[in-house]
């Protein structure tokens, strides 16, 4: 087996192991493989063995692979990076799931695009459930009005909300941030509007699952370490 497929193979054991321990169904966690930076071999490496959801950063960088697997018509992609209004055009006709919409604006030109190309695009509002000032994500307060722009678009559809903790926390530390974004999904309407919870990457989806994760978003753990960003 390559590498690729039994790395794919421990960390679904994994996640099933971490499901369990949380009293929830291990089909309800769905893994979306970070491939930013990896090659479209190492893409088709995965979909062969069964993957079907991957993350994506940059814009360009979905369009050209994208494009490049456009017989691969089951892939999902989850466009996981920080989206400029004015890369949206790169995104439009091939993302079906956004997990990083975190202002009103956003979500304005979004619906636009997605109305041109005839296409329902799937959101997951950013939180900043940490606050922290250099980060992306909206505030818990902003998220609201955010959700009912989504609800009053044409062919934007609210699927849930999505964080990214600190970047240098151990894995223990990241279970506050996990539980907050869970919580505020209770205050924003539950599982009813706002099925899915996007948190956990390589290094603590195990406590993400745990504290109610539906999608984690693992790359190095699949992957390997990624290549240099090509400029
Ligand atoms: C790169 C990235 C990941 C994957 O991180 P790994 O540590 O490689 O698993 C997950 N989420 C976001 C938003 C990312 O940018």
């Amino acid at each position: 087996m390559s590498d690729i497929k039994k790395n794919m193979a421990e960390i679904r054991e994994r996640m099933d192991t971490a499901a369990k321990k949380a009293h929830r169904d291990p089909a309800s966690v769905v893994l979306v493989a970070v491939s930013k930076r990896h090659s479209v071999e190492a893409i088709v490496e995965a979909y062969e063995a069964g993957q079907r959801d991957f993350g994506e950063n940059y814009a360009q960088e979905l369009r050209d692979k994208s494009k490049e697997l456009a017989e691969l018509k089951d892939i999902r992609w989850h466009f996981i990076g920080n989206l400029q209004r004015n890369k949206i055009k790169y995104v439009a006709d091939s993302v079906s799931l956004l997990e990083t919409v975190d202002s009103v604006r956003l979500v304005e030109e979004l619906d636009k695009h997605a109305q041109k190309h005839n296409r329902i695009i799937e959101c997951l509002i950013q939180v900043n459930v940490g606050e922290e000032e250099q980060k992306s994500g909206c505030t818990a307060e902003d998220a609201a009005d955010i959700l009912e722009a989504i609800k009053a678009s044409k062919n934007l559809k609210p699927a849930g909300l999505m964080t990214i903790p600190p970047w240098d926390l151990e894995s223990e530390q990241t279970r506050i941030y996990f539980k907050t974004l869970k919580k505020l999904r209770e205050e924003m309407g539950g599982v009813e509007v706002l099925p899915h919870l996007s948190m956990g990457m390589s290094h603590d989806f195990e406590v993400a699952i745990e504290e109610g994760a539906t999608y984690v978003r693992v790359g190095t753990a699949i992957f390997g370490e990624r290549p240099p960003r090509l400029v």
